[in-house]
């Protein structure tokens, strides 16, 4: 039988709550990818396929002589689109932050 609830109890949030509830507000995207630029044959199709526009072609050519995918260090959502959609083992590894599940403690 599931416990009856006759009561409930009010209280002030606690600095650490609040602090918690702000960062989630503004959460950020938390990704991260890693392209190994010296395997990239620069074939641009992880570039058009991400959503939030966060990689880019590289001015300077790899040593086979490629324009290799890089990212522009912010605003990855680890969709990992890119990570799929590209046609070279091994090149992207996409990262994703994994936020803490431990309980807040009250004060
Ligand atoms: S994981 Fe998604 S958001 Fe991040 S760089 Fe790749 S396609 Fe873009
Ligand atoms: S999809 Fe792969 S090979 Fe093509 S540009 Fe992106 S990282 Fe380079």
């Amino acid at each position: 039988m599931l416990p009856f609830l006759t009561s409930f109890e009010t209280r002030s949030l606690t600095n650490l709550e609040k602090s918690s509830m702000d960062n989630r507000k503004n959460d950020k995207p938390d990704g991260r990818v890693e392209i190994l630029t010296h395997l990239c044959k620069g074939c641009l199709l992880c570039i058009e396929a991400c959503p939030p526009e966060v990689l880019a072609m590289s001015e300077s050519l790899n040593k086979m002589g490629y324009h290799a995918a890089e990212y522009i260090g912010d605003g990855c959502t680890s969709c990992g689109i890119c990570f799929y959609i590209c046609p070279e083992p091994g090149v992207v590894t996409v990262y994703k932050r994994v936020k803490s599940t431990k309980k807040l403690e009250a004060e």
